[in-house]
């Protein structure tokens, strides 16, 4: 800080700009400031300030908008074989999204994300978070089940993920959860693997993402709950 302010009186002494920014700066430094937080979040946060809230905000969609545009989908061919579209549920105000591959047995036959046996563990791990399923979000990168829970195709996520885009472009979450290697693949436009992505921040939309193992993996190798009871932390931190 002391460089910059330094920096800003020689080039332009008389600058009224300059001037009072300098002053600020001064200010701050003798107020004990070090230096500035400039993570991903808090910019986030600094870009929001001023700006309406989510229920105010003018000209920004609604979810129903969103579903409506979406309609009986035959986007892809998966609509040839689902029982029900699984749009997404939770808060349209949510701090954390939850993002999956895609709808299961279970989901594709109630029309709701995660209410399988990965969908209870998830539960379990937004109640461990202090959260609830009413007080998040819960989406997924393809809104109609892979025939056999296939992973979902290219051109089946190519027209899918707009919508999803759309969903967290109005919610405007704070952090985004994303589970399991598909989940992350399809967002972070990554090939690397969910073991090495996991544990940390990355971007998407200008929100922070943070990549852990999906449920359904963990019923699978229950000793990775730690591994995503860390990641989970990392998220709660970033809400205090
Ligand atoms: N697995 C997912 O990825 N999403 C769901 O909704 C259910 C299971």
């Amino acid at each position: 800080m002391f460089l910059l302010e330094t920096k800003m009186t020689a080039d332009a002494p008389h600058n009224p700009i300059i001037r009072d920014i300098r002053n600020t700066l001064c200010y701050l430094k003798q107020s004990g400031c070090t230096g500035f937080d400039c993570s991903v979040a808090s910019l986030k946060i600094l870009n929001q300030l001023g700006l309406p809230s989510h229920d105010t905000a003018v000209g920004r969609e609604s979810l129903a908008d969103i579903r409506t545009d979406l309609g009986e989908c035959t986007r892809c061919g998966l609509c040839k074989s689902r029982t029900h579209i699984v749009f997404g549920e939770g808060s349209p105000n949510a701090q954390v999204v939850f993002v999956g591959e895609g709808p299961g047995f279970d989901e594709d036959k109630s029309g709701r994300p995660f209410v399988g046996a990965a969908g209870q563990l998830l539960t379990k791990i937004i109640a461990a978070m202090r959260l609830t399923r009413e007080t998040v979000y819960i989406g997924n990168i393809v809104k109609c089940r892979p025939p056999n829970n296939r992973n979902p195709e290219p051109e089946e996520i190519r027209q899918c993920l707009p919508f999803l885009k759309r969903q967290l472009a109005t919610i405007n979450p704070r952090v985004i959860c994303v589970l399991g290697s598909v989940a992350a693949r399809a967002l972070l436009e990554t090939e690397t693997p969910i073991s090495r992505l996991r544990g940390r921040f990355y971007e998407f939309m200008g929100t922070p993402v943070m990549p852990t193992f999906h449920p359904a993996y963990l019923l699978r190798n229950p000793e990775k709950k730690r591994d995503v009871w860390e990641d989970v932390q990392q998220i709660m931190n970033m809400l205090e």
